[in-house]
């Protein structure tokens, strides 16, 4: 009938790894523990593979993406590609490439793994490349054409994916036995012949098209780097024997990096047009656009949960017709950082499921957006009006509009986010009020999760036993652990945390306006997958969350038992957000929700609570542009949330996984009473930093590691103790470790904190 008369097509840029039910996860650790065996792992790899591209197809993805599934994670894979194996790990390498790929991973007795961490602003990590002056890099297609050889034999059409050369080099750091201010991006032209030996063998093995993403160009990038992106493309571009080049980018605008891209002798660019990358649309159009070139738009939010506007992504798609040789319609990024399907949670009520999109309704809108570009929107109209529909029933729902919550953030003020009285004064009245001494003991709140705590919760789950039985459980828990602390001599106690699965999810449990899931299980890292909690709506506590255990921890002692709770940016940085509405305004709502528990607490007899943002660092704008704005929003949010107290209530904050030096300012702006920060493996780099900054209040920076089984004597903490001191003088300096303890197991924390307790008292009589 009616035949299409343009090009458009389908895409996306990478999909959920794990399967429908996290089949690779077992598949890989069985590997681990001797259960699988690596053509076993393999085989079901491969069934992934082809199951999740028939998934696309099915979905209406007309050109699926390869070389984007990894048994861990698709960094590792490129620093594998290109040969950079760290000294360390050449041997295990060598003897076998699968176990030397976990052993990079993971590292093994004898040695450490790469340093992990998170891609860009989302959840995922990925495992950080080591490259020094003299690593040599080799090519080693054998992944990326295997595994497009695969999906060719299916009969499909298929992209391989591939991390580009420049962003590959800036996500890397130097390795240990590198000068320190050695520059990977320096490597560039002897990695560039190891990605055209790529590229070819790929052409050789049908590829027409290869993307290269680029993400890392997405930052403030100085002259000399963009220069560099401009010498690979045009490097990459010259080559006689390749495909087609696509280079993608997603997160955010491209900025001063779009003229030089548009520019390069490449086919194609695949931009992302979500979010703050909306500018993308008018830079694209500053630069006259990408005449004779392919351009693939990311209209759909490939790392939120919500139904796209259709209509709204059409009309962008129109525009962009104007301004590209030909438009492709594709999420804005991998849709790794999304959950595979919606229709899975069927006890979401069913008015609110009908707001999600997860993979596979992501795909089916791309699908949807393709029709309606080439054929027209007529094409398309039932499906534009249940999505009018569904986004008209969003918008009047009273999930996501309940009138009391916002008049309450309407009616905030400016007084509202202010403690009433200056720090001198709160300090003396909270002196005068818990009578500590110099350098006070405390830890940063979680205990032991022992294996009978997390039985415990599966045996309450599975209903083999009830809510007064659990109970019982994690009272005996608070004994012990408020037992051993006083018993150790530690100053400010904590009740454990023994009854939260999650420093997030226990308060989304437990707040009006989140959901959970039941599937929604993504990637965070290797084989760990998170479920995070949806803010769907309007956000308010029905209910006190964490009194009785405070309380309860408070009635065995005389000594402060410090009040504990997640703070508002973290409960937002660790959630699925919502996208209808500025993330200032739902930081507004959880931050009211939390001053009522900490009214709360405090009406309960609790002097010390801990507001704890470890994601403040980390939710940071990718762009310096947008930082400012963040982080009034971020610093007041947390100020509401802690400025209702009396002053001799003194509020902690504890922050971690952080380079603090972008944040100190901000760190100041919250005007926590005293705030503990992960420090020793830095030898207290952060006490310096505050110091330098004049920062005026309490603060402990962590004298104990808890990343590692290690555990440090009484002198080596006594030593960074003095350390801490010739930044932080001795009547603000608090003695604590650098985080939680529940991933420790209870020998080595009972030995690491009576080493901190010896340690200040050492130091204490030095004073
Ligand atoms: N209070 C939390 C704990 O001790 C803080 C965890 C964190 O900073 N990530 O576990
Ligand atoms: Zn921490």
């Amino acid at each position: 009938m009616t035949s299409t008369t343009t090009t458009t097509t389908t895409t996306v840029y990478g999909y959920p790894r794990q399967g429908p039910d996290r089949e690779l996860k077992k598949a890989v650790e069985g590997y681990w523990q001797g259960r699988v065996t690596a053509d076993q792992l393999r085989l079901t790899a491969a069934g992934l593979r082809r199951a999740a591209w028939r998934q696309l197809v099915g979905d209406g993805v007309r050109e699926v993406p390869t070389g984007d599934f990894s048994y861990y994670d698709h960094v590792l894979d490129t620093s594998v590609m290109v040969g950079a194996v760290p000294a360390r790990h050449r041997a295990a390498v060598a003897a076998d490439p699968l176990d030397g790929y976990f052993a990079m991973a993971r590292g093994t007795r004898d040695v450490a793994p790469l340093e992990m961490t998170k891609w860009f602003d989302t959840n995922y990590h990925y495992l950080v490349p080591e490259l020094g002056p003299d690593t040599v890099f080799s090519a080693d297609s054998r992944k990326q054409v295997g595994e497009l050889a695969e999906a060719l034999s299916l009969g499909l059409t298929a992209r391989p994916v591939l991390v580009g050369p420049v962003t590959f080099l800036l996500l890397a750091k130097p390795a240990a036995d590198a000068p320190t201010d050695f520059v990977p991006l320096t490597l560039l032209d002897r990695l560039l012949p190891v990605y055209a030996e790529v590229l070819a063998d790929l052409r050789a093995a049908g590829a027409e098209w290869v993307q290269l993403d680029e993400p890392a160009l997405v930052q403030d990038r100085t002259p000399a780097e963009l220069n560099a992106a401009a010498r690979a493309y045009r490097d990459l571009g010259a080559l006689a024997d390749r495909p087609k080049l696509l280079v993608a980018s997603y997160f955010d605008r491209l900025g001063e990096a779009l003229p030089v891209l548009a520019k390069a002798p490449v086919e194609g660019l695949a931009l992302d047009f979500t979010g703050p990358a909306a500018a993308n649309l008018a830079d694209l159009a500053a630069v006259g656009g990408l005449p004779g070139k392919r351009l693939v738009a990311g209209v759909v939010d490939g790392r939120n949960v919500w139904i796209n506007d259709l209509e709204r992504s059409l009309a962008t798609l129109a525009t962009l017709l104007g301004l590209a040789g030909r438009v492709d319609v594709a999420a804005s990024c991998s849709l790794l950082h999304v959950p595979l399907d919606a229709a899975a949670e069927r006890e979401v009520d069913p008015q609110v499921a009908r707001w999600l999109a997860f993979a596979r309704q992501k795909s089916e809108e791309v699908a949807t957006l393709a029709r309606g570009l080439a054929e027209g929107p007529g094409a398309v109209t039932a499906r534009l009006a249940a999505n009018r529909a569904a986004l008209a029933s969003r918008t009047a729902s009273a999930l996501t509009r309940d009138p009391a919550v916002r008049a309450r953030t309407a009616a905030v003020t400016e007084e509202d986010a202010r403690r009433a009285q200056p720090y001198i004064e709160r300090a003396a009245a909270q002196r005068a009020q818990l009578r500590l001494p110099l350098l006070p003991t405390t830890t940063i709140g979680s205990f032991p999760q022992t294996t009978e705590l997390r039985s415990a919760r599966a045996d309450l789950r599975a209903g083999r036993i009830d809510a007064a039985a659990y109970e019982g459980r994690i009272e005996a828990e608070v004994r012990e652990v408020v037992a051993f602390q006083e018993k150790a001599g530690l100053d400010v106690l904590v009740h454990g945390e023994p009854e939260r699965n999650d420093m997030v999810q226990y308060f989304a449990e437990r707040l009006d306006g989140y959901l959970a899931t039941r599937h929604g299980w993504v990637q965070s890292y290797g084989t760990r997958y998170v479920r995070p909690p949806v803010l769907a709506g309007d956000v308010s506590r029905p209910a006190p969350m964490t009194v009785r255990w405070t309380a309860y921890a408070q009635s065995l002692t005389s000594r402060p038992v410090k009040g504990m709770l997640t703070g508002p940016v973290t409960m937002l940085a660790w959630s699925f957000v919502r996208d209808d509405q500025p993330l200032a305004e739902t930081a507004r709502q959880v931050a009211l929700a939390l001053r009522d528990e900490v009214g709360d607490l405090e009406a309960a007899g609790t002097s010390v609570v801990q507001v704890d943002e470890p994601a403040l660092r980390e939710t940071l704008p990718l762009r310096a542009a947008g930082r400012a704005e963040y982080l009034a929003w971020a610093t007041e949010a947390f100020r509401l949330a802690t400025s209702g107290v009396r002053p001799d209530t003194q509020i902690h904050t504890h922050m971690c996984y952080a380079e603090f030096g972008d944040v100190i300012g901000a760190i100041d702006e919250l005007d926590a009473d005293v705030i503990s920060l992960e420090a020793a493996r830095s030898h207290m780099q952060v006490a310096r930093e505050l110091a330098g900054h004049g920062y005026p209040r309490e603060a402990g920076p962590g004298v104990y590691d808890i990343h590692s089984p290690r555990v440090p004597g009484p002198e080596e903490a006594a030593e960074l103790l003095r350390t801490g001191l010739a930044a932080i003088p001795a009547d603000r300096l608090w003695v604590n470790p650098d985080c939680g303890l529940k991933t420790r197991t209870w020998p080595e924390t009972r030995a690491a904190l009576e080493n901190l307790v010896a340690a200040a008292r050492t130091v204490r009589a030095e004073l």
